[in-house]
């Protein structure tokens, strides 16, 4: 597995080193390689959409509201960003009252 590293700590700026991210997310995500895990107690490295599939980490809820963590680096991940937090609630629910909203390739609950 290649690691992939922030500007900050030495990675480059290169297209192969970058993801797509909102202001927030990004912000949340900082310079962090990994994360706390409340349910293990485990320190794990974060997902990284270059090399792993998001499938496999995580899956809405069954109404499509709440992303939810199927693995240590899912829940780390959510945690860190706060991916659940309320302002992006209030925008799911209304995808989700247009029907926009989870994607419909994305697994849920
Ligand atoms: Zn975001």
């Amino acid at each position: 597995m290649q690691h992939v590293f922030p500007l900050s700590l030495g990675g480059e700026d290169s297209l192969d080193n970058l993801a797509l991210a909102c202001f927030i997310c990004n912000n949340g995500l900082s310079n962090y390689l990994s994360g706390f895990d409340s349910t293990t107690g485990e320190i794990v490295p974060l997902f990284n959409p270059r090399e792993q599939k998001w499938q496999e980490h995580f899956i809405w809820s069954s109404d499509g509201l709440f992303l939810l963590g199927l693995t240590p680096t899912g829940r780390a991940t959510i945690e860190i960003i706060d991916i659940n937090r309320e302002r992006t609630l209030r925008i799911r629910r209304d995808e989700i009252l247009l029907d926009r909203h989870p994607p419909k390739t994305d697994p849920r609950l």
